[in-house]
């Protein structure tokens, strides 16, 4: 569609789990009739190429290895908010010169909370999209406003919330639990929420029927908006013609795992991927693939770490197991949960991850980390009712007998009819909610109009 006014620049946290929400909502709104600018770090910025969106670096203060090359979170995440500042305000006062569309609307991850002050400096539209769920962000909201006890301490649960299934103590996002650690990332988060009622927008990567509970018990009281699921249209049958990549993978797909998958029956295999950033130690993943083993499922498992995928091949090597089980560095996700031999996601239920495999009909196995991921595992088991957690036993290990009863439940279980029937049930509300006058579509349509018509 071509521009018709209305400029939006989309801001990101340089992770791959932020790159693909962000990116997406700006090719939705380019294809909407914006003009749309992706701001990224200059060391992601090279990965990005997606259609309708022109690729702008600004720079975090790390411009070769980014978050790597910092001392640690905080220093990274203050970094950003001093360098990014000033190069974010230098990149929109360059694309106004430039550009016959002067940019009015800042779109920014929620990781980033100082973008704010950019937007109201250069006096445009602010809009902050949460990439949490809209759940998990209701927590640290409530906390904001001082409805929830923080530090939450193991005496005080099961918490009883608003719109929420009663959360135990392994059920909270990590940052809330005493004692909790990455305090920088809560920070950042609850900067967002103290300043929540500043933005124009706030949106949530996520949809009115997945989170309907919270929805409506939290009618009126705060300003969330659910324009998700960001997921590629040709997965979600969304809007988007030809759209079928994020398009800003941080790494290369492995060679020939499709193929592999492809040899295998309907719903035979298991996907097992932990996403960008967990860092599963040896002996998690020792339990995990004789787990897998004794499940007698075939497996393709993303494995980023070298040591870890050595100790994998010696392992299907020494069984003898190479076409049972297969290795990959990276794989495009999206692809794989759409193949029909896939029979189940073990996940670690990063947000992307639950909503991918949402969208896409596909039962999980739960094995949260860290972050909002334990929360997401609740919903998961208990509220949608689309897989099972993984628990861990006293020494916080998720053993090999306790992955195996986990894949057999949602391959071949009892509750696996179930719990099929309610995956496809949510990848039909998923689709309902971007298509042509889906709620998501609505709330963006909405959204779109009013930057056409610009501020004032
Ligand atoms: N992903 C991928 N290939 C892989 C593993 C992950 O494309 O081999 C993508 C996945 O589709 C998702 C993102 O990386 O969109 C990970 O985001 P998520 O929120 O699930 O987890 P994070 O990496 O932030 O922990």
């Amino acid at each position: 569609m071509e521009n018709s006014g209305g400029h939006v620049v989309v801001l990101t946290y340089p992770a791959q789990g932020h790159i693909n929400p962000l990116l997406q909502f700006a090719k939705c709104l380019a294809s909407k009739g914006l003009k749309a600018t992706f701001a990224t770090t200059p060391y992601t910025a090279k990965f990005i190429a997606a259609k309708g969106v022109q690729v702008m670096p600004i720079s975090d203060g790390f411009d070769n290895g980014g978050f790597r090359d910092a001392p640690n979170v905080a220093d990274y995440l203050e970094s950003f908010k001093t360098v990014g500042s000033r190069t974010l305000t230098e990149l929109i006062l360059k694309l106004n010169q430039s550009s016959d569309s002067p940019v009015n609307c800042l779109v920014y991850d929620s990781l980033l909370p100082w973008a704010v002050d950019v937007a109201k400096k250069l006096d445009i539209f602010s809009v902050v999209l949460l990439t949490n769920s809209a759940s998990v962000c209701s927590l640290y909201w409530q906390i904001h406003r001082g409805f929830l006890p923080f530090p939450v301490e193991k005496d005080k649960v099961p918490l009883a919330i608003p719109g929420l299934p009663p959360l135990g103590f392994d059920e909270l996002p990590s940052f809330l639990a005493f004692p909790s650690h990455n305090s920088a990332y809560l920070e950042s988060i609850m900067r967002v929420f103290a300043r929540l009622d500043e933005n124009d927008w706030v949106f949530a990567n996520s949809f009115e029927d997945l989170e309907y509970e919270l929805a409506k018990a939290l009618t009126g009281l705060w300003p969330v908006q659910m324009v998700g699921p960001m997921v590629p249209s040709a997965y979600v049958e969304g809007p988007i013609a030809g759209d079928s990549d994020y398009g800003g993978s941080l790494w290369k797909p492995s060679d020939h795992y499709l193929k592999w998958l492809d040899e295998k029956a309907p719903k035979s295999v298991v996907f097992v991927s932990f996403g960008s950033m967990a860092d599963v130690e040896i002996k998690q993943i020792e339990e995990i693939a004789c787990g897998l083993k004794g499940s007698n499922h075939h497996f393709l498992w993303v494995i980023k770490d070298s040591e870890q995928e050595k100790l994998l091949t010696e392992f299907l090597q020494s069984n003898d197991e190479m076409g049972f089980g297969k290795i990959v560095k990276w794989c495009n996700q999206l692809e794989v949960l759409a193949q029909k031999s896939v029979g189940c996601f073990m996940t670690h239920c990063g947000w992307n991850s639950t909503l991918e495999a949402v969208s896409l009909g596909v039962p999980m196995v739960a094995l949260p980390q860290w972050s909002d991921q334990p929360t997401n595992a609740k919903f998961i088991e208990s509220v949608w009712r689309v897989g099972v957690r993984a628990r861990r036993d006293e020494k916080m290990i998720v053993t090999r007998e306790e992955i195996e009863r986990c894949v057999r439940e949602v391959m071949v279980g009892e509750k696996s009819d179930e719990i099929r029937i309610n995956a496809s049930k949510m990848r039909e509300q998923a689709k309902r909610a971007v298509c042509n006058g889906g709620s998501s579509d609505i709330a963006i349509n909405n959204f779109v109009e009013v930057l056409i018509k610009g501020k004032g």
